[in-house]
């Protein structure tokens, strides 16, 4: 039998996810709803015939859906996720996990006290064909070990109310949870560069910026966060190792010469760079449901990215490298 999922939030990720859970992936689909816009839920509701909920939290109670994923604003997710748990429900909670560190730390230790994973966070890079590819290569040791990794994060434009922070918070979290993925390896250190500033940005926005992580074993990594490049949606990861060098390539499925030139084209927006992995992404949680074993991003993977976030704020104020220190994994966490 299908799954009933009930989805609380249904802006433009919630509807996405909900056209993928209904039509696209295999074994579930979207029975409940829930919305504070209420006249735009209700509407959304009758099109797809599902239930309309007033609140997410009678929508979680309801013994007819069985898993829930959370779209909604940001600062609502660590109570509906808290929700679930205690329903002992299984919920997909799109990035971040919490505004703050304490409130994924709530949600791990709930999780921990309830003695099961539920929750699996939408860091969604994990799912990309590319970043498993190259994640392959490290984990056998094909180039021997990885020494360096070079990356981009770059946005064509974004509006007046991206502000600094949200290079971090907002962009660069997908490469904070990705790489440490990528790796197996915690961070220890982390430097913000500030450098000269693109002319296409505005006052409250340094852009572009250069995070510096390094991992446990003494990986640099550099990654540049730029959003105003103005050509395209632009995500690099080259991986140098000991013997070689493997790289991301833009996925394209046609290539164009003319005019004396030879081009592809790059994406235009994150929707199209990672429609795939999305789609990968719901359906694994789909199957990992069924087989009652969560396998995807953690809760606990949700509060490393935080605990991160939060050191690459300070070292952006501070221009210092400033350490990383992480509580010890839970065992309901460790492989
Ligand atoms: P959005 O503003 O389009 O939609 C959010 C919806 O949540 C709105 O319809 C709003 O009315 C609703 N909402 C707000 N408070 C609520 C509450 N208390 N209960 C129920 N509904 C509530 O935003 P979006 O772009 O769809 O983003 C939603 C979430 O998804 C954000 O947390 C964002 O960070 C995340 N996101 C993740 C990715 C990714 O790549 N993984 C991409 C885009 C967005």
């Amino acid at each position: 039998m299908d799954l009933r999922i009930g989805v609380i939030g249904t802006g433009a990720i919630g509807q996405e996810h909900i056209q993928r859970l209904n039509h696209k992936t295999q074994g579930a689909h979207v029975v409940a709803i829930s919305d504070i816009n209420k006249e735009k839920a209700t509407l959304l509701a009758k099109e797809i015939g599902a239930k309309f909920y007033e609140t997410g939290e009678a929508l979680i109670a309801d013994p007819e859906v069985d898993a829930v994923v959370v779209t909604s604003w940001d600062p609502t997710h660590e109570q509906y996720v808290l929700e679930a748990i205690k329903h002992n429900k299984y919920v997909f909670c799109e990035k971040p996990l919490a505004t703050d560190s304490e409130g994924c730390r709530r949600i791990v230790d709930a999780e921990v006290a309830n003695g099961k994973k539920l929750v699996q966070v939408g860091f969604m890079r994990r799912y990309d064909r590319g970043y498993m590819e190259l994640k392959e290569v490290i984990e056998n040791r094909q180039l021997g070990e990885p020494l360096l990794l070079h990356c981009a994060h770059r946005n064509p434009t974004v509006d007046k109310n991206y502000e600094t922070p949200m290079a971090i918070i907002n962009t660069a979290i997908h490469e904070i949870d990705a790489l440490r993925w990528l790796l197996q390896e915690d961070y220890v250190s982390v430097q913000v560069i500030l450098p000269k500033q693109t002319s296409y940005t505005h006052e409250k926005l340094h852009d572009p910026q250069m995070v510096i992580l390094e991992t446990k074993s003494g990986i640099h990594i550099d990654l540049e966060v730029f959003v105003n490049c103005q050509f395209g949606y632009d995500i690099k990861c080259v991986v140098v190792c000991e013997t070689g060098e493997i790289s991301l390539e833009d996925p394209s499925y046609t290539r164009v010469k003319a005019k004396g030139k030879d081009y592809t084209t790059v994406s235009p927006d994150w929707q199209s760079r990672f429609m795939d992995a999305y789609d990968e992404e719901f359906q694994l949680w789909i199957h990992s449901i069924q087989a009652d074993a969560i396998t995807g991003p953690t809760a606990w993977d949700g509060y490393v990215a935080s605990i991160t976030m939060v050191a690459c704020g300070v070292a952006r104020e501070s221009g210092e490298r400033v350490a990383i220190s992480l509580d010890s994994c839970p065992t309901l966490y460790q492989a």
